[in-house]
């Protein structure tokens, strides 16, 4: 059995003051969960994050990274720098990442190889986006996206990483995938990976992303493929976070 992860992604959000206040809340509350839980935040606040952290069990993430190791790519951050601050997740290839700032698949491989090869846990997120879906090619746009990463990296480097399974239209939009419809996805990821490697494909986390709330969680993390989740708007209140983490099975 997998254990449930469940990894807030704070985006563009939040203040000091509003972090620690939620960082308080979630910290308080943390007693009845038991999966793992994790927090991506802004990289300007890694540092405060990192220290309000200490001595809880929530992980530390980042939302991005470069790919190169260090030089003149002016407003960037890099492994090291995240390695620093003992980061221990960092996403790579969201779907706001990919969509606004055109990240194709190759980057987000090389953005996966260099959280690798600094000791840290990709969170590789892939999704089709509603066109995709309703034109039938979900699992083609999924395969694409992962295979630029096995190319790279060969399928070894998947028994260390996370996978996040988020639909483009369900994301930020109220609009949750249901789980039958969630879990065919993360079930083709699976069966993708187990046709190479059945062991990886056993034991690796595969999120879903797209709206997860703490009304809906349960039946998502229900599902046998879905081993938890990442999880945008409802992990910017302590209350709305540490629902769906509660959901999350140890
Ligand atoms: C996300 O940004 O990864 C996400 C899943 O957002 P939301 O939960 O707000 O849909």
């Amino acid at each position: 059995m997998r254990t449930t992860l469940v990894a807030g992604n704070w985006k563009m959000n939040g203040t000091r003051d509003s972090i620690k206040v939620l960082l308080d809340g979630i910290k308080a509350g943390m007693g009845d969960v038991k999966c793992q839980v994790a927090v991506c935040a802004p990289s300007i606040y890694i540092a405060d994050v990192k220290l309000q952290l200490e001595g809880s069990n929530v992980a530390l993430g980042a939302e991005d990274v470069n790919e190169q190791e260090k030089g003149a790519f002016t407003g960037e951050i890099s492994t090291s720098m995240l390695n620093d601050f003992a980061v221990q997740y960092v996403i790579v290839g969201h779907s706001e990442r990919r969509d606004i700032y055109k990240e194709t698949d190759e980057l987000v491989a090389k953005k996966f190889a260099a959280t690798r090869a600094a000791g840290m846990i990709p969170i590789l997120c892939v999704g089709e986006l509603l066109e995709e879906r309703e034109s039938g090619i979900t699992e083609q746009v999924v395969a694409r996206q992962l295979k630029a990463v096995i190319d790279l990296e060969g399928i070894a480097a998947l028994a260390d990483c996370v996978i996040a399974y988020e639909p483009v239209w369900a994301i930020g939009t109220g609009k949750t995938a249901s789980p039958e419809q969630a879990q065919a996805v993360h079930a083709f990821i699976r069966g993708l990976i187990a046709e190479q490697d059945k062991a990886i494909a056993n034991k690796i986390q595969i999120l879903y992303g797209g709206s997860v709330k703490g009304s809906n969680a349960v039946e998502l993390f229900a599902m046998d493929d879905i081993d938890g989740g990442l999880i945008g708007g409802a992990s910017l209140m302590a209350d709305d976070f540490l629902a769906i983490c509660r959901a999350g099975k140890a």
